[in-house]
């Protein structure tokens, strides 16, 4: 078999298309995996040229996230969903209700959160036909916005990075590059400063570094972080950062930020290690705002998911670590952790229980 999703050999466990003419509604949810738990996976809303792309987008999407949740220690797989169509011009309640409908005939399988093109307030839409479902609006008694702990994630991350490399987590006087201050990027750069960092911040909106600078007035803006003598360098705008092009030319010991899929190719984090650079993997530092939105599931209690999204730090050093006991770049020893989480800890629910 040489096409479709079997013949891609992804190891996905269903992937189910939906269909709603009256609302536009097409949409397709991937399960990767629920060896862990149900699958938990945000819903992106994208005007996809082609079906084709919006499938290939959804399976790599899903595994990332069966991966993501395994490394956090969730006890929850991976899955991940797509809504073909211009969120700005086709979204309305009536589209957002006949998907959530189609989540909730998979029984708890699949459970969904925001994503790109999707908001808080969206879930609560959705909520309103099924309750497998979280990222809902702090008023509708969910987590509301997870890039609190995802920016807390990340510094976590960075300061565990701070003591693989110099020894302490100590960040004064520690020059660390924060690109992109959106969501994410704005809190990261509080949680640096406060920690005695000199932050230089590059964004492409002004409107972003204005807020910044607004209550940080000491933060430097530059054009080019990824030419400028730099402690750590934190990447929390689009993916691809880490690429053929920007890779060479970086002036950094550490990379660690919030950006999704920060490698543009594999190999790309060999190329890192070759120039010793320490690059803590985009997937286990950002999974704070997973940590977040899972919490709402019993009852959200942000002090919870804070401790948990501690846990960071130390999941951080044990991949380091790994990554030097089996001689491999920690992209590597990072998957390799979730696989052998997944493994050891699926293999569990094997044991029939009364
Ligand atoms: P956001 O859209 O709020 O912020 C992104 C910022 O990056 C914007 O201010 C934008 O102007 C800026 N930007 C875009 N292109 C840039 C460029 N070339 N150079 C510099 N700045 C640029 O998004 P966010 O929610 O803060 O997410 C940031 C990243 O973190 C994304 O990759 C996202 O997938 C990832 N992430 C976010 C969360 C979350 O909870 N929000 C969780 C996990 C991962």
């Amino acid at each position: 078999m040489t096409d479709g999703v079997f013949g891609r050999e992804s190891g996905h466990e269903q992937v189910v298309y939906c269909q709603d003419p009256a609302t536009g509604l097409k949409a397709i949810i991937a399960i990767y995996s629920t060896a862990l738990g149900p699958a938990l996976g945000g819903t992106r809303f994208y005007p996809y040229r082609r079906e084709s792309d919006a499938l290939e987008d959804v399976l790599a999407l899903s595994k990332g996230m069966a991966y993501k949740n395994a490394l956090a220690g969730l006890d929850l797989g991976g899955g991940k969903a797509v809504i073909i169509g211009d969120p700005a011009t086709v979204k309305t309640e009536g589209l957002l209700r006949a998907y959530g409908r189609f989540v909730r005939s998979l029984g708890g399988r699949y459970i969904t959160a925001c994503d790109v093109g999707t908001y808080v307030a969206d879930m609560d839409v959705v909520a309103r036909e099924t309750t497998f479902v979280t990222g809902r609006s702090a008023d509708d008694g969910g987590a509301g916005d997870s890039s609190v702990l995802t920016a807390f994630g990340v510094f976590q991350g960075i300061r565990a990075c701070a003591e693989h490399r110099w020894g302490s987590t100590d960040l004064t006087g520690r020059r660390v590059g924060v690109q992109g201050v959106g969501k994410v990027g704005h809190y990261l750069v509080g949680h640096l400063v406060k920690a005695g960092a000199e932050v230089v911040i590059s964004d492409v909106s002004r409107t972003a570094i204005e807020r910044v600078r607004a209550t940080h007035p000491q933060v430097e803006v530059s054009d080019s972080l990824v030419d400028d003598r730099l402690d750590v360098y934190a990447p929390c705008a689009l993916g691809g950062a880490l690429n053929d092009e920007t890779v060479p030319r970086l002036r950094t010991e550490i990379v660690c930020g919030a950006a999704n899929n920060q490698l543009a190719h594999a190999g790309i984090d060999k190329v890192l290690a070759d120039r010793d650079i320490l690059y803590a993997p985009d997937y286990l530092v950002n999974a704070g705002g997973v940590i977040q939105v899972s919490d709402e599931l019993h009852g959200f209690d942000f002090d919870r998911a804070k401790r948990k999204a501690t846990g960071i730090f130390e999941t951080t050093k044990a991949v380091f670590a790994l990554a030097a006991a089996e001689g491999v770049p920690p992209a590597t020893a990072a998957d390799r952790l979730a696989e052998r989480r997944i493994s050891e800890i699926g293999r569990l629910r094997t044991i029939l229980t009364p």
